[in-house]
């Protein structure tokens, strides 16, 4: 139901956990984040019920300079701590948000992945183990993997990924669900909406359809859907958070 997050920051904990409290108003059963150093050392944290119950949850010690966090409004498989986002890949490198609904996911999950162990009943988690059979299988690197899994799927979707042996960028892709990247000095946020992240910035890329895009903490790069780079000028949000 709702996406956020951000690279570059100290705080990447508390501006996710505060991104989330500004979507709760859109409703949720489940709410979770991921949280990794630039080392690499990462952090899962989820918890059906309230974004309330989420930061009771997580512990001093869930600190990162990269994250992803998601508040879930349950289509496939019911709510509960294991359904909730990120979804991890089943040798755990890969951590995967997304708003949407993928028609499609039993058929790739058939043709693909049925040597794979699933732990959730969730369509988003044929989208990332896809993404790490693609790479460990098919020896796509990591764009690649993200671009062939994306260009594979149909429904919609808000994707936001990260591989944690790259905790240095943030992979993105959008159809028929709404994603923003948010610019800002040092740093850059990727949101659902942008009242997730006013207080951090009011300038704004907007991503279409089929779009995919790598966010680091002084760059974003958009591709269109033949990967070819797309110049956006930012717009410029007038609200107050
Ligand atoms: N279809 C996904 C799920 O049920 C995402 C739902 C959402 O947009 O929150 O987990």
């Amino acid at each position: 139901c709702g996406i956020v997050g951000v690279i570059g920051r100290e705080d990447t904990t508390e501006i996710l956990l505060n991104g989330l409290e500004k979507l709760e108003y859109r409703g949720y059963d489940s709410a979770g984040i991921f949280v990794t150093s630039e080392h690499g050392e990462g952090h899962l944290v989820k918890e059906k019920g309230k974004i309330a119950d989420l930061r009771a949850a997580v512990g001093s010690e869930v600190q990162g300079t990269l994250g992803i966090g998601h508040t879930r409004w349950a289509t496939h498989g019911i709510p509960s701590d294991h359904n909730a986002h990120p979804q991890v890949s089943a040798n755990g490198r890969f951590y995967l948000v997304h708003n949407g609904v993928l028609e499609n996911y039993e058929e790739l999950k058939a043709k693909y992945l049925s040597n794979v162990t699933f732990t959730s009943e969730t369509d988003t988690e044929v989208a990332v183990q896809l993404v790490e059979y693609l790479v460990d299988q098919e020896g796509l690197d990591v764009l690649a993997a993200f671009r062939k899994m994306v260009s594979m799927m149909k429904g919609s979707y808000a994707f936001l990924m990260i591989d944690q042996t790259q905790p240095d960028q943030l992979y993105v892709a959008k159809n028929k669900s709404p994603l923003l990247i948010g610019l800002a000095d040092g740093f850059n946020v990727v949101c659902s909406d942008s009242l997730a992240m006013l207080s951090l910035t009011h300038e704004f890329d907007e991503l279409h359809d089929g779009e995919t895009a790598i966010v680091t903490s002084d760059h974003v790069e958009i591709f269109d859907p033949n990967y070819q780079v797309v110049e956006r000028k930012p717009y410029k949000v007038s609200l107050d958070a």
